[in-house]
C-alpha cells in the first residue's frame, strides 16, 4: 500500500453503518465531468489520500466515488443517453446545510450534515452510497422521463422514490464484493434481508434517534426485502409508522421496491451456475434492464405501478415465457397486477398515411393528427418521448414511438390550499408501432380518465394536508429554504399566464421533523 502515490482513496461501498460494510481502498475517480452522466462535486478537490471518515476530505472522495460508480452503471444501462435535465454536468453539494436528508432539485444534488441526537455521531448523508446513488437515480429518471417530475399521481411520486432505491441497489450489486457479501450473509438466499436490501442504515438510525422508533425501521431507513402489498394509495393514511404502509411516497414506494427485489430473486433462482455471487450480479443486471425499460416507457397516470409491472413482465417475456410467468406471479402476489395474465401492449391499427417519425421533436403533423383522432377530443400539447436508441434496422419488426398529450386540470376549493384555482398537468399517453415498411401498424392509447383526475385531486389534497405546498410564489422558488420547511411543491405563475403546481425538489428520506431547526 502506497499512500504517497496520490491516486488511491478509501471509501464505503454500501453504507457507513451497513452491517458488514467496511472501508475499501480504490482508485480515485477521474474524468467525472466528462459525459455521459457527468458530475462535479462542489468545492476544491483534496489530493487523493486515505482519509478518515467524517472529514471534509473523506466526504469529497466518498461522494465522488459513489456518484462515479453510478455514472458507470447508467452509462452501461442507458446507452445513447447521459445528459441531465439541467444540462451536461450535474453539481453535487456535499454539505448544503444541517438536516437528516438529501435532495435533488433540478439544479444539483444536495446533501446535508446532522448530529445523531443519541449517539453524538456526525451524520453526513453524502457519506452513504445508498443515499447518493438514490439521489442520482432521481436525476437520471428526471433526465429520461421529465414528465414524471410534476405528474400529480401518488404512484408516480412513489415510483420516483422506488427508482432511487433500486438505483442504489443495482449499483451496489454491480460490485462483485457486495454480491459475495449478500450471498454469504443470506446463505445464497437473497430473499432474506441483507446489507444491500437494507438502505441508508446510518441515516435511518439517526432519524429514529431524532424522531422516535416509529420514524424508521430498526436496521435501516428502508428495506427492499419486505411484505408490503399494493393497496390504492387514496385509501391509505397520509403518514404511518415505518412498519406500516402510507400514501407518503417514501413509504408507498416500498411496494414497488419490494416487488422488484422479488423479481430479482426470481431471476437469480433461474440463473444457473455454481458461482452464486456471479449469478446474483447477473440477475441484478437483468432486473435493472427490465426496470429501466419500465421507467422509460410506462405512461404516467394513476395506475403507474400496474403499468410498470406489466412492462417488466413484457420485457421478461423476450427472455423466456417461463421467467415472464414467474415475474407475473410475483407481481400478482403483491397485488400490483389484477391477473397474472399480461396481454400484449399494442393492438393492430394499420394506417399507411402515418409515417414513422424521426426522434426529433416536434412530431410531424400526420402523427399529431393520428394521435388526436385516437384520443378523446381535448385540447392539449402532444410531444414524443426522446428515444435515443440506435437507428432502426430494416429487419426490426416494430419500432414503438411513445409520447403524451399534456393538459391542465384545474383545482377549485379550499381543500386545495395554496393550489386553489391553480392547475396540475395530467397526461394522455400513447404508443404507436411502426412496421418495417415505415408506417403505422399498431397502437395503444392511454387516455387520462376520471380515475386519473380523481387521483390527481386526491394527491394534491394529500400534499396540502401534509403541508407540502409553499404559499409563497417566489421566482424561482428557493429549494433549500422550502426543504427546511418540508415544502416540496410550489404554485408558479407560468409564461402562458396559468398558475400551475410544480415540484421544487425530491428528497431521499421523507423524514418529517427537524425542518424548523438548522
Ligand atoms: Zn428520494
Amino acid at each position: 500500500m502506497d499512500e504517497a502515490d496520490g491516486t488511491r482513496i478509501r471509501v464505503f461501498l454500501n453504507d457507513p453503518a451497513g452491517r458488514g460494510d467496511r472501508l475499501v481502498e480504490v482508485d480515485a475517480p477521474q474524468a467525472m465531468d466528462e459525459s455521459p452522466w457527468a458530475f462535479r462535486v462542489e468545492g476544491t478537490a483534496p489530493p487523493p489520500q486515505l482519509y478518515e471518515p467524517d472529514t471534509a476530505e473523506f466526504l469529497y472522495w466518498q461522494l465522488a466515488a459513489a456518484l462515479d460508480r453510478g455514472k458507470r452503471f447508467w452509462a452501461r444501462r442507458l446507452p445513447g443517453r447521459g445528459t441531465w435535465e439541467l444540462g451536461r454536468v450535474l453539481p453535487a453539494v456535499p454539505v448544503a446545510g444541517s438536516d437528516l436528508n438529501a435532495f435533488y432539485d433540478r439544479q444539483a444534488l444536495r446533501f446535508f450534515r446532522a448530529v445523531d441526537e443519541k449517539t453524538g455521531n456526525v451524520v453526513y448523508s453524502g457519506e452513504s452510497p445508498d443515499v447518493s446513488l438514490h439521489e442520482q437515480g432521481h436525476a437520471v429518471l428526471d433526465a429520461i422521463r421529465p414528465d414524471l417530475w410534476d405528474a400529480p399521481h401518488f404512484e408516480v411520486a412513489a415510483f420516483h422514490e422506488g427508482f432511487g432505491d433500486l438505483a442504489a441497489i443495482f449499483a451496489a450489486l454491480a460490485e462483485p464484493v457486495l454480491d459475495a457479501d449478500v450471498i454469504e450473509a443470506t446463505r445464497s438466499d437473497p430473499s432474506r434481508s441483507n446489507l444491500v436490501s437494507r438502505l441508508a442504515e446510518e441515516l435511518g438510525a439517526a432519524v429514529r434517534d431524532a424522531d422516535g422508533p416509529s420514524a424508521a425501521l430498526p436496521g435501516a431507513l428502508r428495506d427492499a426485502v419486505n411484505n408490503f402489498r399494493y393497496a390504492d394509495p387514496k385509501t391509505l393514511p397520509d403518514s404511518a409508522p415505518a412498519r406500516e404502509l402510507s400514501a407518503e411516497p417514501h413509504s408507498f414506494c416500498r411496494v414497488l421496491t419490494g416487488a422488484c427485489w422479488d423479481a430479482m430473486v426470481a431471476v437469480f433462482r433461474a440463473t444457473p451456475g455454481a458461482d452464486r455471487a456471479a449469478a446474483l450480479s447477473e440477475a441484478a443486471e437483468t432486473t435493472a434492464r427490465f426496470c429501466v425499460t419500465a421507467a422509460e416507457t410506462s405512461p404516467s397516470g394513476a395506475d403507474f405501478f400496474g403499468r410498470a409491472a406489466r412492462r417488466i413482465v413484457r420485457e421478461a417475456a423476450a427472455q423466456g415465457e417461463e421467467l415472464a410467468t414467474e415475474l407475473a406471479e410475483t407481481f400478482f402476489k403483491r397485488r400490483l397486477l389484477v391477473s397474472p395474465q399480461v396481454p400484449a401492449e399494442l393492438s393492430p391499427d394499420e394506417d399507411p398515411n402515418v409515417p414513422e417519425p424521426s426522434e426529433d421533436e416536434p412530431p410531424p403533423p400526420e402523427v399529431v393528427r393520428a394521435v388526436e383522432a385516437r384520443l378523446p377530443p381535448d385540447a392539449g400539447r402532444i410531444s414524443l418521448f426522446a428515444d435515443r436508441r440506435p437507428p432502426r434496422e430494416k429487419s426490426e419488426p416494430l419500432r414503438v414511438v411513445r409520447g403524451r398529450r399534456r393538459r391542465d386540470l384545474f383545482l377549485h376549493g379550499a381543500e386545495y390550499g395554496p393550489a386553489d384555482g391553480a392547475a396540475v398537468e395530467i397526461s394522455d399517453g400513447f404508443a404507436l408501432g411502426f412496421g418495417d415498411a415505415g408506417f403505422l401498424t399498431a397502437s395503444r392509447m392511454h387516455p387520462a380518465g376520471d380515475r386519473d383526475a380523481a387521483d390527481a385531486r386526491a394527491f394534491v389534497r394529500h400534499l396540502v394536508r401534509s403541508g407540502r405546498i409553499a404559499d409563497a410564489e417566489a421566482d424561482p422558488p428557493d429549494s433549500v429554504a422550502l426543504a427546511r420547511r418540508g415544502q416540496s411543491h410550489a404554485v408558479v405563475l407560468e409564461p402562458d399566464g396559468v398558475r400551475r403546481l410544480r415540484r421544487v425538489w425530491i428528497a431521499g428520506t421523507g423524514a418529517r421533523t427537524r425542518r424548523e431547526q438548522a
